[in-house]
């Protein structure tokens, strides 16, 4: 008899977007003629760029020539696109990398799920609440999380992002072995500064801890001050690990490439006290686990860095920012409270007459047949918030706005 691997009946069902979903379809069917906009899912609605969708194309002809054909690459990624990854996103802004410490991957979903794997099953980590649920879903199937009562897993340590706090987390008061931050943030779309950066890496050096830092929205960071990776911040090297996307950045959700960066210095411990490499650990568990992106693919996201890449990603970026900014202005004018949406795809608002936020989710479809994300399916603090995102199209956009303005 195969049995179960039991931490599986742990995890708290994918209750959030089916749930999402399932009200959707039951509104729809009683309102058939209901013009929906979807604001709620974080996927992207824009095409791939002109020079992305060229370098796949010329790809994948390299494919189908014996002289350019490419069989299995380096588990790791590419070097050119490696190389590619420092000079552009990481040499500019002050940061040393070598290229064997930039891991090629296909999501960022699946390396901030994997990663927990070279931990020890006795480490605590703390997560963020409100937060992107992959972190502590993959810890619980890994079994690092104990036993989940009143909404919570009673051996994780939730730091409370709230409106008292400013949507950023309070250290620990208790000691911590893992911290999963990312900033900016999904989903409440706040930043840390310099300086309250610096607070976690100082104290994550100062407990040997390790930080996994979750930077898929950098390129969203339009003000100044606001760190794009954790490796701005001085000592970082020794104690976090960064995880990147081009899902987001440059309309890779269907297409997947991310990378992950590990430097060398990072060290986890055995009972003794004795170090051993975070980097050497992920390429060894890597090459076991994962064959690589596909070429076409990694030639794809090189692409993203080419002149008329660049021109063009920023071109997408600045679409779903002035979209971010219509939503918020939007529903200040309306009389909202907003957070969010100024250096991030993602605006968070606080619900009106202390509404659920499932409530809310009801009185927004009903009212004004837009679709937005409940804040309580991102964990317990995210009760009372509803998160709206910046991916969908101008058009819809604004006509959402102008429900909610006139409608709500
Ligand atoms: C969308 C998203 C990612 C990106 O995941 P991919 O697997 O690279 O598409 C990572 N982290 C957060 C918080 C996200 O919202």
């Amino acid at each position: 008899m195969a049995l179960i691997n039991e931490n599986y009946l742990k995890l708290p069902g994918n209750y959030l977007f089916s749930e999402i979903a399932r009200r959707v379809e039951q509104f729809k069917a009683e309102h058939p003629k209901a013009d929906m906009i979807r604001l709620g899912i974080g996927d992207v609605t824009r095409p791939l760029p002109g020079a992305v969708i060229e370098a796949m194309k010329k790809a994948v002809d390299e494919m189908g020539r014996p002289e350019t054909f490419r069989g299995y690459g380096p588990e790791q990624g590419y070097d050119f696109l490696a190389k590619k990854i420092i000079e552009n996103d990481l040499t500019p802004r002050g940061i040393e990398a070598a290229v064997d410490e930039v891991f090629v991957s296909d999501g960022a979903k699946s390396d901030t799920a994997n990663f927990q794997e070279l931990f020890g099953l006795n480490n605590i980590f703390a997560v963020t609440d409100p937060v992107y649920p992959v972190y502590v879903d993959s810890n619980v199937m890994a079994g690092r999380t104990g036993v989940h009562k009143d909404g919570k897993f009673d051996r994780v340590v939730y730091l409370p992002c709230t409106e008292e706090n400013g949507m950023k987390p309070a250290l620990p008061s208790a000691r911590v072995d893992m911290i999963y931050l990312c900033f900016p943030n999904n989903p409440t779309g706040m930043t840390l500064s310099r300086e309250e950066l610096k607070k976690w890496v100082d104290h994550a050096r100062e407990n040997r801890s390790i930080i996994l830092f979750d930077a898929a929205y950098e390129a969203f960071i339009r003000e100044d001050g606001v760190p794009h990776s954790i490796f701005e911040i001085e000592g970082a090297r020794e104690v976090a690990v960064e995880f990147r996307s081009f899902s987001k950045t440059a309309g890779f959700t269907g297409t997947r490439c991310a990378y992950t960066i590990v430097p060398k210095e990072v060290k986890v411990y055995d009972a003794k006290g004795e170090g051993y490499s975070l980097n050497s650990l992920w390429l060894r568990r890597q090459t076991t686990k994962f064959n690589g992106v596909s070429y076409p693919v990694q030639a794809a996201a090189a692409a993203v860095y080419s002149e008329e890449g660049k021109k063009q990603v920023k071109e997408l970026i600045d679409y779903y920012m002035e979209n971010a900014r219509i939503i918020r202005e939007g529903l200040r004018k309306a009389g909202y409270k907003v957070f969010g949406g100024v250096n991030a795809p993602y605006i968070w608002m606080k619900t009106p007459d202390q509404l659920s936020s499932w409530d809310f989710f009801d009185r927004l479809m009903r009212t004004a047949n837009v679709v937005g994300t409940p804040g309580a399916g991102f964990g317990a603090n995210g009760e009372g918030y509803f998160r709206l995102t910046a991916f969908g199209t101008r058009e819809n956009t604004i006509e959402a706005l102008e429900r909610i303005a006139t409608k709500m």
